[in-house]
């Protein structure tokens, strides 16, 4: 690093998915699977190739921060995952400074692979708990207790991770404000840089679909359910979570994220600011210059395609698909990332498109949007774009604007789905 050349490259953040995990949760409609050490062993090989082709590809571009989700990352052999951080530092160009996180669950993680992590430069672990109560643990499927967290967390501790995120959820069947106030004590004890908290959302396709869709219907038009918390409910352990979170020193920096002064996480504003990310693996998704790519989630086709990736000049399932500009532009891009046989569908996203997630992922940061960086992206004024939606907002006391960012206010961000929804173009 150092040469001009290296300082003028541009910024670039992987994603790594890894689909495995020892039983599937409840309400999980993530791309996740169980697999056996044959085919966990196939797809990292994948991977590898996977990795290989497209750090060649993107040699102008400097890796600013790896992000290796799931799934549970954490089942994986610890020389596997070695091979893949190894396989990241030797294809692409990653900056000493990368902020490189890892998702674990408890119950599959031990003192030898968090001493492998730290040796492949991993530098932030992600543990997802999501509530201290046996009973919610039981409900939701997860594969662990409150105990085998705790035993987690201090393992990541005495490895020497400094920087530790927290997953949590609310809007749980039969939760209070109360009774998350409890989880959120616990953890707050323990001192983690990161908190995130989620709401529970009833997935089509899940076993809790099954069992509370008609409640998740009654929840939203406001009605008295008897699994699910009301709205009420849940706007009032939303302020009850942001008041204890406050009062212990976290930064809302983020709906749903809370981080201790210097640890907001850098993948994720990078994601709410549209920077260009690279998603490797089966499913992962990925936006390169504004083109969208998503790779094929079929674990055979990812498995045998990755064995000759190709370079494809063909238009799929995507949206505009069979529209000839999009073709021409998704062609052009090729000379940065060239659409492979991996990938499913190819978008480039129209300007409009693109103001439209500029708002809807930028508001949900408690900064907001920048006036300027609008201006740099689209070369035009924001007010000339939403400039009534925006006086609307404002009137409602939903909207604010300081030194030139736009934001949400607290009453914005508790009924942000409205909101966000008014900058449809
Ligand atoms: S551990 Fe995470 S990815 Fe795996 S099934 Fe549970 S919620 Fe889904």
């Amino acid at each position: 690093m150092g040469s001009v050349d290296e300082r003028m490259k541009k910024e670039l953040e992987l994603y790594i998915h890894i689909p495995f995990c020892m039983k599937k949760c409840e309400y999980c409609d993530f791309l996740s699977f169980r697999a056996d050490e044959h085919t966990q062993h196939a797809y990292v090989e994948a991977l590898l190739r996977e990795i290989a082709y497209y750090g060649e590809k993107c040699r102008e571009y400097t890796v600013t921060s790896v992000y290796i989700g799931g799934g549970t990352p954490s089942w994986l052999d610890e020389e596997l995952m070695s091979g893949i951080m190894s396989a990241v530092r030797s294809h692409f160009s990653l900056s000493p400074e990368a902020e490189i996180s890892i998702e674990c669950n408890p119950g599959t993680v031990t003192d030898g692979k968090f001493a492998a992590y730290r040796r492949a430069g991993i530098n932030r672990i992600s543990i997802g708990l999501q509530s201290a109560d046996e009973r919610e643990l039981r409900l939701l499927g997860r594969i662990h207790t409150y105990g085998q967290f705790l035993k987690t967390y201090e393992l990541a501790r005495r490895n020497g991770f400094t920087n530790i995120n927290i997953d949590l959820m609310n809007s749980l069947p039969g939760q209070t404000a109360e009774s998350f106030s409890h989880t959120l004590r616990q953890i707050i004890r323990l001192k983690p840089e990161h908190i995130s908290v989620y709401s529970l959302i009833i997935e089509e396709g899940t076993p809790f679909y099954v069992r509370y869709q008609e409640d998740a219907k009654r929840q939203s038009a406001g009605e008295p359910t008897a699994a699910l918390p009301t709205e009420e409910e849940v706007l009032r352990t939303t302020r009850l979570t942001e008041e204890l979170l406050s009062d212990a020193g976290y930064e809302q920096y983020e709906i749903s994220n809370f981080a201790k002064p210097g640890y907001a996480c850098r993948h994720n504003i990078g994601y709410w600011q549209r920077a260009n990310y690279l998603g490797l693996g089966i499913g992962a998704a990925s936006l390169m210059e504004n083109i969208r790519y998503t790779n094929v989630s079929d674990l055979y086709k990812y498995l045998e395609k990755t064995v000759h990736i190709k370079e494809e000049l063909r238009q799929t399932a995507a949206p505009g698909s069979g529209d000839v500009a999009n073709q021409a532009a998704c062609r052009q891009s090729a000379q940065v990332i060239p659409m492979t046989n991996l990938h499913e569908t190819a978008e480039r996203i129209p300007r409009k498109a693109q103001m439209e997630e500029f708002m809807f992922l930028g508001l949900r940061m408690t900064d907001g949007v920048s006036r300027e960086r609008f201006a740099q992206n689209f070369g035009i004024e924001i007010e000339a774009v939403y400039q009534e939606v925006m006086q609307s907002l404002k009137e409602e006391g939903l909207l604010a604007k300081r030194a030139g960012q736009i934001f949400l206010t607290k009453r914005g961000q508790e009924v942000s789905n409205y909101v966000l929804a008014q900058f449809l173009l």
